[in-house]
């Protein structure tokens, strides 16, 4: 029998090795572009006017390192400061990447909680490099959110009038358990370990009646955009209760503005509001600016698409007044799209106003009278009608009217409504009428294919699916580092290729 020899590793015992950490960092690999691309291409200047040791106190860890070593840690899905700090203990690369310097966890932790203005500036550098790449083609953007959970304690939230019942019943709950606990005391039943689970317990609902009745005391109530009361947390009152892919989270929408050409993410924000939608002329805003600061050049008309969320007049107005061509469709638009040309039924869209006769033509070529103003389902519209002899006889009569009746039993002719939303002129339906054609509906197809890839990347690929930290301010930080990483991930080939000509 062949005999071969054993290598210590197997009985257990460990190796001292004489490493030179440089060498661990292999070329083509995203750590080395990592280590040369924070290291030599990004200013990290930003970060000194934080520190105040010239002269007194011990030296700090350099920025650069951190930020390597964050950013290498959630490249491994690692969130938590203790997880990074763990990695630099036991990770060659991260070792590497550090130069073997060694910190607290609590010095990751503040550098990410404290620096979410520096990592928004960052972001703008890493966009810069990007765009030196030819990454960035600046025509054509998508713009998506991500809703994930942070920091916050779904249960402790709701209205001021749904926290005071929860008050209540944590007081209520207190009670109940001292009084269990003087019977079985009384009884002699006190098993062993029963005080201190006792005492736990009761700590653990005097901290929750002492969170919830301080925020009552010092914060009043949270009002939506119409000015109606909204749930409030006691955890993160920033962050907000939202429907996402796995559930009810509290939590934070992350909002991506994704280029076409290469997916690079131009513009991060992340905000604690259900509704995305009501942030668009902010994101239009910063996103110019982050684009001008990267030196990305300039076009005549930039094209922005977008989902239902961001369908509103307003939104549309928006875009308009900044020369920003937007496809942004209405909830109704693949229900639409879904149906067959034969079984698609003629919408107000389809009906051409004449503004001289106030009438509009079917397509069919057929007018349909006004009516006067009418109100239906609490709107005010103006009602206009065709005639029933017209009707009954057309040949599109399936696709017009919506009847189980035969045409010879119906008793009136084709009716719209004309209310605020659909009214000629008006934006949305333009936007309706616009992504009806087909060049628009090309155009828009590429939505899914520029911002859904960015997202399995950073919550499914890079398994970062939630948000460690509170506060608005915070989470935006942390929302830039990730979508900074996602960056890089994309300069790795570009990076690689450059290396290799030079
Ligand atoms: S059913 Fe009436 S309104 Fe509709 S297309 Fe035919 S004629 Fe026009």
């Amino acid at each position: 029998m062949a005999k071969y020899r054993r290598s210590d590793v197997e009985s257990g015992q460990g190796l001292l090795l004489a490493i030179n950490l440089k060498e661990q960092l292999l070329p083509g690999t995203f750590e080395y572009m990592l280590e040369d691309i924070i290291t030599t291409k990004i200013d990290t200047s930003m970060f000194d006017r934080k520190y105040k040791n010239d002269h007194t106190g011990a030296s700090a860890v350099p920025p650069v390192v951190l930020l390597k070593l964050i950013l290498y840690g959630y490249s491994k899905g690692c969130m938590s400061s203790r997880g990074i700090w763990e990695l630099n203990k036991n990770n060659i690369i991260a070792k590497a990447l550090t130069g073997d310097m060694d910190m607290h966890w609590t010095t990751i932790a503040d550098f990410i909680s404290g620096n979410s203005k520096e990592f928004g500036e960052v972001f703008v550098k890493v966009l810069t490099y990007c765009n030196e790449l030819g990454l960035v083609g600046g025509e054509t953007f998508a713009i998506d959110g991500l809703r994930l959970p942070s920091n916050a304690s779904i249960e402790m939230s709701g209205t001021k009038k749904q926290l005071e019942k929860r008050l209540q019943m944590y007081r209520r709950m207190a009670q109940k358990h001292v009084e269990r606990h003087i019977k079985k005391d009384e009884r002699g039943e006190l098993e062993e370990g029963a005080k201190e689970r006792f005492e736990q317990r009761q700590k653990y609902l005097d901290q929750r009646m002492q969170k919830i009745s301080s925020f009552l005391e010092q914060r009043d109530e949270k009002l939506g955009k119409c000015g109606q009361e909204i749930q409030s947390n006691v955890t993160d009152n920033e962050s907000a209760m939202m429907h996402s892919g796995k559930g009810i989270i509290q939590g934070y929408i992350g909002i991506a503005v994704t280029d076409k050409n290469n997916q690079i993410i131009v513009n991060a924000e992340a905000v604690g509001s259900a509704n995305e939608g009501e942030h668009l002329a902010g994101l239009l805003d910063s996103s110019k600016e982050n684009l001008q600061r990267a030196g990305v050049k300039e076009i005549e008309k930039r094209t922005i698409l977008a989902d239902s969320n961001y369908f509103s007049e307003e939104n549309l107005c928006i875009c308009e007044q900044r020369g920003i061509e937007a496809l942004i469709p209405d909830i109704q638009h693949t229900r639409r799209r879904a149906q067959s040309d034969e079984r698609k039924r003629y919408e107000v869209e389809d009906f051409i106003y004449n503004e001289t006769g106030n009438y509009y033509q079917c397509p069919q070529g057929k007018t349909l009278a006004s009516k006067g103003t009418t109100k239906l389902r609490g709107g005010e519209g103006k009602m206009y009608q065709a005639s029933l002899t017209n009707c009954r006889v057309c040949p599109k009569f399936s696709q017009c009217i919506r009847t189980k009746k035969d045409r010879t039993q119906i008793n009136q002719g084709r009716k719209i409504m004309i209310t605020k939303s659909n009214e000629p002129g008006n934006l949305c339906a333009m936007m309706r009428r616009k992504l009806s054609t087909e060049e628009c509906q090309q155009k828009y197809s590429f939505r899914i294919q520029i911002a859904e890839p960015v997202f399995s990347n950073i919550a499914y690929c890079k398994g970062l699916n939630r948000f460690t930290l509170r506060g608005k301010q915070k989470v935006n930080g942390q929302w830039q580092l990730y979508c900074m990483l996602h960056n890089l991930g994309k300069c790795l080939p570009a990076y690689t290729e450059e290396r290799k000509k030079a």
